[in-house]
């Protein structure tokens, strides 16, 4: 049994989906949720407290795009594992570095675009119940691209395995996403790969245009959203009108000189957001293509679009959790202010996620909680001062010292 009844004190809270200041505010705590904050929230008798003056509550942060791996666990485990106890394969399986590196790191959510299905379904099932300490897990399960597009062209994925699929036809790939979207243990979102890679060097095939349609339409049908990988510009015109509701990347190949002013004006009119997973480009790119790169941000975010944090944690040189708070740095260096960097990682992946669980300091949410030093909206930097992390309501990660706890009613 862990903190029925808990209530953090002293500290300044980010409260709603603006994340307001409320100082010297009480997050009171029950059986996971949140069931008040404010300045005067009247503390009963049985509840824990934990006094934090000096720090900021806000919501745990969401990452919208990561890779759990490793897809060669889709047969089952490597032979040099089958010796082992299932208990230490599990373990193996499931990450635990990468599930602490989240929480670490102040990440309570992770959504997976792009894992072996069958895995991920496991690991999000193991999360729930807590068998698994970690972040809560959304999953879109496997990846949906073309026989010639990436990761089938690029990395090798064969056709058949589970972390892809790759429809021949539009009905096909009605009946591919339905298999996914319903049933007892549907997935969260649907991702696809809608990319013609680098038409001059390693040009990939994107899907046919009425398989994107197809795929799209069964997941709204389902109430599914759906987060598309994308490269150039023409690939993102044919995802705006299949009507797609997230983007995933921003590459050097699509409007590296500039939007095309009808692209840009169709992408804010759409309200579909833009995850420029800055953290896994910008260390790969020389400085002048990564600044050109966040100016694009820059004008995405002036002209109304919604941007997200993601990090494509997975990918290499992106580490669990790290790389999130590196994201949100980088949509800060693009011209977004700290709370609209923060709001990227938290309120706003959360409305476009159409949840009203997480994302936000709130009465009725799941108390998904982080805690810094400092005030994270004057010094972004604060992020990194992790001091507290609840999940559920359960403390998860704990760098204070113990000396700020008490019991009872009386505040110290
Ligand atoms: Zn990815």
């Amino acid at each position: 049994m862990n903190n029925h009844l808990l209530a953090l004190t002293g500290a300044t809270a980010l409260v709603g989906d603006t994340m307001e200041p409320c100082h010297g505010a009480t997050v009171l705590i029950q059986d996971g949720r949140i069931a008040a904050v404010g300045p005067d929230v009247a503390i009963p008798q049985a509840a824990r407290i934990l006094h934090l003056p000096g720090r900021t509550v806000l919501p745990g942060l969401i990452d919208s795009h990561v890779h759990l791996g490793p897809p060669e666990t889709t047969r089952g485990v490597r032979p040099g594992l089958l010796a082992r106890s299932k208990a230490v394969v599990d373990w193996m399986r499931f990450q635990p570095g990468k599930r602490r590196g989240f929480l670490r790191h102040g990440v309570t959510t992770v959504c997976s675009l792009g894992d072996e299905n069958d895995w991920v379904h496991d690991f999000r099932r193991k999360s729930a119940v807590a068998e698994l300490v970690g972040p809560r897990l959304l999953i879109a399960g496997p990846i949906f691209t073309s026989p010639g597009g990436h990761p089938v062209a690029t990395v090798g994925a064969r056709p058949d395995a589970d972390w892809v699929r790759v429809p021949r036809s539009p009905d096909q790939a009605r009946e591919q996403v339905g298999a996914l979207v319903t049933g007892a243990d549907p997935v969260d979102v649907v991702k696809v790969v809608h990319d013609r890679g680098d038409p001059r060097r390693t040009p990939l095939e994107p899907l046919e245009p009425a398989i994107l349609q197809a795929i799209v339409e069964q997941a709204h049908h389902h109430g599914k959203k759906v987060a598309a990988h994308w490269g150039t510009l023409e690939d993102l015109a044919e995802l705006l009108a299949a009507g797609v509701d997230g983007l995933h990347h921003l590459e050097p190949r699509g409007p590296l000189r500039g939007w095309p002013p009808h692209l840009l004006t169709a992408m804010v009119d759409s309200g579909v957001t833009l995850a420029p997973t800055l953290a896994v480009t910008d260390a790969l790119l020389d400085g002048e293509t990564a600044a050109l790169l966040r100016s694009r941000v820059a004008e995405f975010h002036e002209a109304g679009g919604t941007l997200i944090a993601a990090s494509d944690s997975g990918m290499p040189s992106v580490h669990a959790g790290s790389g999130l708070i590196r994201d949100i740095a980088l949509l800060a260096r693009s011209g977004l202010t700290a709370r609209e960097a923060v709001r990227a990682a938290t309120s706003a992946p959360a409305q476009a996620l159409g949840t009203d669980q997480i994302g936000a300091v709130e009465a009725g949410r799941a108390a998904d909680l982080l805690v810094v030093d400092g005030d994270p909206l004057a010094r972004l930097d604060a992020l990194r001062a992790v001091v507290m992390v609840l999940r559920e309501g359960r403390i998860v990660v704990d760098r204070t010292s113990r000396k700020h706890e008490s019991h009872g009613t009386q505040q110290p």
